[in-house]
């Protein structure tokens, strides 16, 4: 399996064989060159790859060849899009996973509760969302984990231990963190990208064309138009039968402590 180790070991070996081959005949530059990057190249694409598991196990999705899905909501609570969106998925009586951040959890506890009450797995999204935590020590970003579960357990009276990482980014500091406080890192492997595309059927025509059996699939509680694509999307599986089940039992793990 590729890990930091298991690389830092191959590529190791490889520059070992180069080097005993240059003694006996010149090896010319760019081969190390490629070396230093097929080095490299894991490592970057672990940190920006969720799925990759490269610095920590993630659960991205379910059984493929059950025809199961589950949604996400990621970054909320937000004041005015998240109600609507806790109406919706209790019209359709749909079990949902919402990934909040903890300064928005203190500022809307009554959101948070209501998301518990009616049955969606509340996980944790890092206290701060900030835009440089990949850069913050594993003990700094602990505290953020810690401080965001402390105010989800206040409000709903259980200790989450679904983490899915800000940006979908892991590298060793968030991979320490989320291991040493028990979290499963939950992951993706359907992005809306909601975020960045603005035309709802542009969206949603993605969406249509990428949706596979086990899916865990990535909103955001943040934008104004999520309403009426999730809205289209749930008519969607219905339609294809898809089940849309809560996370924690597509992925078959325990959500809280
Ligand atoms: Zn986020």
């Amino acid at each position: 399996m590729l890990n930091p180790r298991n690389t830092i070991l191959l590529m190791t070996a490889i520059l070992l064989l180069v080097l005993l081959a240059d003694i006996f005949r010149p090896v010319p530059v760019w081969i190390y060159g490629a070396i230093f990057l097929a080095a490299i190249a894991p490592f970057i694409y672990g940190s920006v790859s969720i799925g990759s598991g490269f610095y920590v196990k993630t659960l991205c999705y379910g059984d493929r060849q059950e025809k199961e899905i589950a949604v996400s909501f990621d970054d909320g609570p937000d004041g005015e899009i998240t109600p609507a969106v806790l109406d919706l998925l209790l019209l359709h009586n749909i079990q949902a996973a919402f990934f909040c951040v903890g300064e928005k959890v203190a500022e809307h506890p009554d959101l948070v509760r209501r998301m518990h009450t009616e049955g969606h797995i509340v996980g944790n999204h890092s206290y701060s969302h900030h835009v440089f935590l990949d850069l913050f020590s594993g003990k700094r970003i602990q505290k953020e984990l810690k401080r965001t579960e402390n105010l989800i357990c206040g409000v709903t009276g259980k200790r989450t231990k679904f983490f899915r990482p800000p940006y979908g980014v892991t590298n060793p500091a968030v991979a320490e963190a989320a291991k040493s406080l028990g979290y499963t890192v939950t992951g993706w492997s359907l992005k809306s990208r909601d975020t960045v595309i603005n035309d709802e059927q542009a969206l949603l025509k993605r969406l249509k064309k990428k949706l596979k059996k086990g899916d865990v699939v990535l909103f955001h509680d943040r934008g104004s138009h999520l309403v009426s694509v999730l809205r289209s999307f749930i008519q969607y599986a219905a339609d294809k039968n898809f089940r849309i089940v809560r996370i924690d039992q597509l992925l078959n793990v325990k959500a809280y402590a």
